[in-house]
């Protein structure tokens, strides 16, 4: 049976670009809308943002403003559920979840930003990058869900750009933009580029740097460098690129 051989194939994206890159910020930080929605403008940028409806509603406006840019509005659950060894996730700790529960905090999220914002979601980002609920033997896994759900979840704090011949898209890795310079991102797409990766940054804060910030003076570096064409970038959203690499690689 003919197909591509999985390790030598040669992943193509549009227009011959090398490289797919999508930035995605996390939980409605205001400075996402203060800082980023005219920062993104200025380059024409399209990004995605993995919002909780409840964070989200301090600033409606701006998060409209952000859906009619063509920026992409994903959902990052209704109460953010992590780990209980945070102590802000204590009184939903995962390790104290079902996996039923897990999905109907998934599913009101999701209801509450499509009714708030007049958009349809497609994707996910899980809170903390954690994807489980339970604990020792009786632990499982919340990719299932995610999958049924969503055409592509994002994790947080990966390691690698995603080679878009083989992700999983219920599992795409999310490499962390908060705290790098423009040379550690280039260095990030020049990795990617060489296995015609699809790298994904996943951010909290836009500003100057500090705790949980992606640095505004190196995203503006960064956008004009994957503007340009000679630099065989292409910047779009998760939702964008998924349904590409579903489309033309990605493994069922
Ligand atoms: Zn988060």
């Amino acid at each position: 049976m003919a197909g591509p051989v999985w390790g030598q194939s040669k992943f193509v994206w549009p227009e011959g670009r090398q490289v797919a890159v999508s930035l995605s910020f996390d939980d409605a930080r205001a400075s996402q809308v203060t800082r980023g929605l005219d920062l993104l403008a200025r380059h024409k940028a399209k990004v995605t943002f993995y919002v909780n409806p409840r964070s989200m509603e301090r600033q409606l406006e701006g998060w409209k403003r952000a859906a009619k840019e063509g920026h992409e509005i994903g959902n990052h659950s209704l109460t953010h559920p992590c780990s209980g060894n945070f102590p802000f996730a204590r009184n939903r700790a995962i390790e104290e979840f079902t996996a039923a529960r897990y999905g109907e905090d998934l599913d009101e999220g999701k209801r509450l930003i499509e009714s708030m914002l007049g958009v349809k979601v497609t994707t996910f980002a899980y809170p903390c990058g954690s994807k489980f609920v339970g604990r020792g033997v009786k632990t499982q896994s919340t990719v299932p869900l995610v999958a049924q759900r969503y055409l592509a979840g994002r994790g947080f704090r990966d390691e690698a750009a995603n080679d878009p011949a083989f992700v999983d898209l219920a599992q795409v890795l999310g490499v962390e933009s908060d705290g790098m310079s423009f040379a550690q991102m280039k260095a990030a797409v020049d990795r990617a580029r060489a296995n015609n990766g699809w790298l994904v940054l996943a951010g909290h804060e836009i500003g100057e740097p500090g705790n949980q910030t992606t640095q505004a003076a190196a995203l503006d570096q960064f956008l004009a460098y994957a503007a340009d064409p000679a630099n065989g970038v292409w910047l779009d959203t998760v939702e964008t690129v998924a349904r590409y690499v579903r489309e033309k690689g990605a493994r069922k």
